[in-house]
């Protein structure tokens, strides 16, 4: 069986979908419309519907919220009066995000007080604001769905962001069992009932009072998964294919720990994800340790 991804390059219906039994993708910033239609040729997976809620942040937490799911306290606002109504709701700090096409911290906004409400980075938009969430560490977890409905979760992992970036990520993430059981157990229940078929990463706040709240759901491969190529039995992008393609799913199962740091150019403004590599060690922290001297060592060969 072939299976095509679309990219943002390949947004509209082409000989490709005649050419491929099954359509997925693995960038989310594709109009659900060319889902739609593609949809009309082959199957595509996950379904549009799934990347219509994940693509916008305003449908995407009333879904949390209407589901009961743990989310981070939000209002949706398009005016200064509604934001200061929803700063009064939530408290202070709070940020603000544009409800679309926002990624990696574009478009947001953290507002320390009510006399720092600027609304111009919505531009006419809709707005999310936010409750400012104290948290102890960053968690993700890829699950994947079959058409089967068949469920598994590739380790939970810790992220480490700097500027709104992911920096690096750890896995498996250093926290107790029960915890990464709560977060994986989440992820499969947000991958069944939003009927995925493919990949969901599901991303986490660990609050400082010890509650997972979901921050964000990607429906395709995602960053903080890239360990997966060298830790893992299978990697997330082969547990994608397996999925749209109706095989069976593969063993997600951690091979050795692992430490995974992004690669940001700095010849782009505030720096883009270039690449990556992957340290494996007999530990967690050894791996970590490793990790970060070599980055040290690649920041201090750049500025010279
Ligand atoms: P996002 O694009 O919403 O995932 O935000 C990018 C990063 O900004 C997150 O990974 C956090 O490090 C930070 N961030 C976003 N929202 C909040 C929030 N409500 N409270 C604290 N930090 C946040």
């Amino acid at each position: 069986m072939s299976s095509a991804a679309v990219n943002s390059a390949e947004c509209s219906v082409s000989p490709l979908d005649r050419s491929v039994d099954v359509i997925t993708f693995e960038f989310e910033n594709i109009p659900s419309s060319v889902i739609d239609r593609l949809a009309q040729e082959k199957p595509v997976h996950p379904r549009s519907e799934v990347l219509h809620i994940c693509q916008n942040r305003e449908r995407e937490k009333q879904f949390l919220a209407a589901r009961g799911y743990p989310h981070v306290p939000f209002r949706i606002v398009s005016s200064e009066q509604e934001i200061r109504d929803g700063l009064a709701a939530l408290g202070t700090p709070a940020v603000l995000k544009t409800a679309d096409f926002g990624y990696d911290g574009k478009g947001q906004q953290k507002i320390e007080n009510s006399g720092q409400i600027d609304i111009s980075g919505l531009a006419g938009r809709k707005g999310i604001l936010e409750k400012w969430v104290d948290f102890d560490c960053e968690l993700s977890v890829v699950c994947a769905r079959g058409t089967d409905g068949q469920l598994s979760t590739f380790p939970l992992a810790e992220n480490i962001h700097h500027r709104h970036i992911l920096d690096y990520t750890i896995a498996p993430a250093r926290l107790p069992e029960a915890l990464q059981r709560e977060a994986t157990d989440i992820a499969k229940s947000l991958a069944k009932d939003l009927e995925v078929v493919g990949l969901l990463a599901v991303e986490f706040f660990l609050t400082t009072s010890g509650r997972l709240l979901v921050n964000e759901l990607a429906p395709r491969p995602h960053n903080s998964g890239h360990y997966t190529f060298d830790a893992c039995i299978t990697s997330q992008f082969e547990q994608q294919l397996r999925a749209v393609c109706g095989l069976p799913l593969g063993l997600p199962d951690l091979l050795v720990p692992a430490c995974m740091v992004n690669l940001l150019g700095d010849l782009w403004v505030n720096g883009r994800k270039m690449g990556h590599y992957c340290v494996l060690g007999p530990t967690v922290d050894e791996a970590v340790a490793e990790a970060l001297k070599i980055k040290t060592e690649l920041n201090d060969a750049t500025r010279r």
